[in-house]
């Protein structure tokens, strides 16, 4: 059972419309890294989820989003007051290009948001900031806690960013207000998610079965280059991951020599 608790979980405060940012901020409310996608993301994975903290800890957070995506409708519904919705209004019944006569601003917030003002009615649709309709298939979860934490911590870092990203372009003072409360609060459950994997007992690699060890830690050079002369960059890559691993890494020079072994049981 949800009960509707009418109080905001943030006072949401926007300075002044603006249907073009409305038009950018529908990304965290209908796009790939937006609040749907990760009340979903969290509510799904929580009723498969056996383990009594970890299902507690999604339910909360997916209920936060939730929360979240009521923040980003009432901020998208402040920005769309005055939005094309109501030009539309204005200019009906008259010849069109008049808004071309010293309106030009107008005539681009109407041109570029006709699409979600014919079917929104100036309000926010499930959709991306580019109008794509939202998609369960935004949501990756493999039904694995080691795997599925570490998708969630990426999806809560792309959602950091795009608030990030947003808040760069905001020049809205009440808006860079709420997008910042909502952008700290993905860094939290980035960090209840690295916590959760941190709990587990073992989480590398993800699943029951442990693999070829000697696979597991080889680096395979790909690339060779021929009729160069001097140093090459061929091993950078395994510079990179042996200085930088807890596992440590064997150089494979010749991956296609694998090819040539018996298959192993
Ligand atoms: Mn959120
Ligand atoms: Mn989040």
């Amino acid at each position: 059972m949800f009960l509707h608790n009418k109080r905001m979980m943030y006072t949401v405060r926007v300075d002044a419309p603006n249907p073009m940012f409305a038009k950018m901020l529908l990304e965290q409310f209908g796009g790939p890294n937006g609040e749907l996608a990760a009340a979903m993301r969290y509510f799904t994975q929580g009723w498969n989820e056996p383990d009594a903290q970890r299902r507690s800890m999604l339910l909360d957070i997916a209920t936060e989003e939730l929360s979240h995506l009521e923040m980003v409708a009432q901020s998208l519904h402040l920005l769309l007051k005055g939005s094309p919705a109501e030009l539309v209004d204005q200019v009906e019944g008259n010849y069109l290009g008049d808004l071309l006569n010293g309106k030009m601003p107008d005539y681009v917030n109407l041109s570029l948001n006709s699409g979600p003002n014919l079917l929104g009615g100036g309000g926010p649709r499930l959709t991306d900031s580019m109008g794509a309709p939202w998609t369960a298939a935004y949501i990756d979860t493999i039904g694995q806690p080691a795997a599925d934490l570490r998708s969630n911590i990426a999806a809560e870092a792309r959602a950091k960013i795009t608030y990030e990203r947003l808040t760069k372009v905001c020049d809205d003072a009440g808006l860079k207000d709420t997008l910042n409360f909502l952008m700290s609060r993905e860094v939290a459950h980035q960090k209840m998610f690295e916590a959760a994997l941190d709990s587990l007992a073992s989480n590398f690699p993800p699943g029951t079965l442990a693999g070829d060890e000697a696979l597991n830690h080889a680096y395979f050079q790909d690339a060779a280059s021929y009729g160069t002369e001097g140093a090459t960059d061929e091993a950078a890559g395994f510079d990179l991951v042996q200085q930088n691993s807890q596992w440590g890494f064997e150089l494979d020079q010749n991956p296609a020599a694998h090819a040539a072994q018996e298959p192993t049981p």
